[in-house]
């Protein structure tokens, strides 16, 4: 979650000699006295002193870190010796490490522990922060050196991670304006500075909705949910001060069972109406205006380079190269998936037609009647393989599966050894199996809390890198579970077991990284999915199954005849799936390829999505409105069309294992899926290092078979 991309010089003592006293002077008065800004202690290389960590500190570690960076940065800029790769690229890698580990804390109090005191803080913040990422960015002096540099390895190569780092490096200024001249340079920066405002009130609103939509039930509304759904449903509400009512938060993880199960027609249109109207209710907390101006700034500072559109310039250094691509791969896809829908809806309207139930069907339903479907046509019943899905042992599962592909062993740390930032989160140790060699710490914070966002995601505290010594990881994992009454196994469904192996796939690419540099461990974001959606494939082995998918209560391993229904069903619904993915992931590649010039979001979404075909009995996965890849930051703006892409990836990469001796635990082509795919990180192209995974580039079949999907002539 922590972006290294303008990574700032070393200390300004080791490069400026002269002046090496003075700077340690300024250096330690800044570093003085707040938590947040020093170096971590105790074991493990040093952990973060999360126990410690207050928001009143926020404010002035982030200014002081921030100082202490540019100080740094000035120093490389206006060194007296020639610019050599020493001097100003691995200066500029080894430097803002004070700022990084505020960001650490940082990156918790905004995603783990959210709090209005913390977003107020965060609100200020945020224009001073894109003001001091645009003075590094835009430092002329600094710039003509890495330019210097860059220039002379074109004439000499460097070794290639060296070589590697320069272009990255010298990339990225050059995306970021700094061939611009003076007076571009300031409304590039003015722009960015306005974005980053724009981005946090985005966030907010979004939270805002989240959090100011809940649906209260009573006793006689509780038709068809399970219990444990319910009893969960009436702590949540308990503890908002409801006591005897039944709580359906205005999240994924809430209103997703809840629009499976209830037989509540009107309550289940009332909750996804709720939860598809984020940010698009027409008061205070509206982001239509908001989306507008940021694809207007956006497409203002793109034309400041000279580039026609956002997605151009974006998408220049990533796997897909141009948005023509992406949108090529999408479109084939498209037909097929919303071709499937109609499947389904026939399927689920002959089921509702023979219940009597006199409807038709609306996208509060498809959930609904999909179950009822998958219950007549696969005989599953999603609550019963969750008696076989605990949390516990889907976590030691995943523990075997690293231990078998990347050799690595997890071992519990002794309980407050480590600091955690809340009791909910428990911490590993993670080792080689056979040497013993320490590789890092993986922290979990599973449970949903107030002021935790929605959804799951990976995050690094510390990469590993070895330019100044190897250093070890500290990865974690977070996601949104209900957490149980005192003694209930938490029992979770088989969608969102998968998502803990995908977040855990990003934890293992974080502790497998191989590289020299910060910057090598950068994400190419059409790439970066990948590792982790393949991850995902080991859920359903046999391995896994047998060993680690038993009954909470009788402690059985799931039957082979669930296993089998399981494995059909997987193409089950994936109309659904895939048009409500790649519709979000349209839109977002249309609305940045449009003209913005008064653009109507709220219109442009309904036309578009007409245009395109979009079946009327399902929504985007994440309507504009509440689109947060794309508009709370610039993360995946005009890359949502990545996941597809590295889903590609996925289903080729699985077809490998598929196809070997030893199947998916095969040592042969695990050894290179370490070797190529998850060690070198961003150290390689992404294309060249699947080729030397596969031999060969990827291909769209695997990916359609996967999902059931007629497999086009080429
Ligand atoms: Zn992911």
């Amino acid at each position: 979650m922590i972006s290294k991309s303008i990574k700032v010089a070393v200390l300004g003592c080791i490069i400026l000699l002269t002046s090496c006293k003075e700077e340690q002077k300024k250096y330690d008065k800044l570093m003085t006295n707040n938590i947040l800004l020093q170096e971590w202690e105790g074991s493990y290389q040093g952990t973060p002193a999360f126990d410690k960590m207050d928001v009143a500190d926020v404010k002035e570690a982030v200014e002081k870190g921030m100082k202490l960076q540019l100080q740094e940065i000035d120093a490389i800029a206006n060194n007296e010796h020639d610019p050599t790769f020493e001097n100003t690229i691995a200066a500029m890698e080894s430097a803002g490490k004070p700022l990084d580990r505020v960001f650490t804390y940082y990156g918790i109090m905004s995603s783990n522990m959210s709090s209005p005191e913390f977003r107020e803080v965060q609100a200020e913040l945020a224009p001073k922060l894109s003001e001091f990422r645009s003075k590094i960015s835009q430092n002329e002096k600094l710039f003509q050196r890495i330019k210097a540099v860059y220039e002379a390895s074109q004439e000499n190569p460097l070794e290639s991670q060296e070589q590697r780092v320069v272009d990255l490096t010298y990339k990225q200024f050059e995306m970021n304006g700094a061939n611009l001249d003076t007076e571009k340079k300031k409304r590039y920066a003015e722009i960015n500075k306005e974005l980053s405002t724009l981005y946090t009130k985005f966030s907010n609103n979004v939270l805002h909705d989240e959090e100011n939509y809940v649906t209260y039930l009573t006793n006689d509304q509780l038709g068809g949910l399970s219990d444990s759904f319910i009893k969960s449903a009436a702590k949540i509400a308990s503890d908002k001060g409801q006591d005897g009512k039944y709580a359906i938060t205005n999240t994924r993880s809430s209103m997703d069972p809840f629009l499976t199960y209830s037989t509540n027609r009107d309550l289940r249109e009332q909750v996804w109406t709720n939860y598809y109207a984020r940010g698009d209710n027409g008061d205070d907390y509206d982001n239509n205006k908001i989306i507008a101006e940021i694809l207007k700034l956006r497409k203002e500072r793109v034309g400041l380079l000279g580039y026609d559109n956002y997605a151009q310039w974006r998408l220049q250094d990533r796997m897909a190269k141009n948005p023509e691509n992406a949108m090529e791969l999408m479109l084939k896809v498209w037909p097929a998936a919303t071709a499937r829908v109609k499947e389904e809806v026939t399927d689920m309207q002959k089921v509702a037609n023979e219940l009597g139930d006199n409807i038709t069907i609306e996208p509060w339903d498809y959930r609904y009647y999909a179950e009822k479907v998958r219950q007549k046509k696969y005989d599953l019943d999603s609550d019963e393989v969750k008696q076989y899905l605990q949390l516990d042992k889907l976590t030691e599962a995943m523990f075997f599966v690293a231990g078998e592909l990347f050799n690595y062993k997890f071992t519990p740390v002794e309980e407050s050894s480590v600091p955690v930032f809340h009791e909910d989160v428990k911490v590993w140790e993670v080792t080689d199996k056979d040497s013993g060699k320490h590789i890092g710490l993986w922290y979990l914070d599973p449970y949903a809390r107030e002021g935790k966002r929605s959804g799951a995601w990976a995050t690094t505290y510390r990469s590993s890198t070895t330019f100044e010594g190897a250093t070890n990881v500290l990865a974690s994992n977070n996601s949104n579970f209900v957490k149980p009454a005192p003694g209930e196994s938490v029992l979770v469904s088989w969608d969102d077991a998968t998502t803990f192996f995908h977040e855990f796939g990003h934890a293992l690419h974080f502790f497998a990284a191989d590289v020299k540099y910060p910057t090598l461990q950068g994400g190419v974001r059409d790439y970066t999915e990948f590792q982790s959606q393949l991850l995902e494939r080991w859920l359903s082995t046999d391995k896994v199954i047998n060993q680690f998918l038993v009954h909470h209560e009788t402690g059985t391993p799931i039957p082979t005849e669930l296993v089998e229904k399981i494995k059909k069903a997987s193409t089950f619904n994936q109309g659904f799936g895939t048009t409500e993915y790649l519709a979000s992931a349209l839109i977002d590649m249309k609305l940045h390829l449009a003209d913005p010039t008064n653009i109507d979001i709220d219109k442009f979404e309904r036309e578009t999505l007409d245009e395109l075909g979009m079946p009327k009995e399902l929504p985007m996965r994440h309507r504009t409105p509440h689109f947060g890849h794309v508009f709370s930051g610039e993360g995946y703006a005009t890359a949502y069309y990545g996941y597809m892409w590295a889903d590609v990836l996925t289903s080729d990469a699985s077809e490998a294992f598929r196809e070997a001796e030893g199947g998916f635990y095969d040592k042969n082509v695990a050894d290179k899926l370490v070797m190529y795919l998850f060690a070198p990180r961003n150290a390689m192209d992404p294309a060249e290092a699947y080729r030397k995974f596969r031999g060969r580039d990827a291909k769209i079949e695997a990916l359609m078979r996967d999902r059931g999907f007629p497999v086009p002539k080429s």
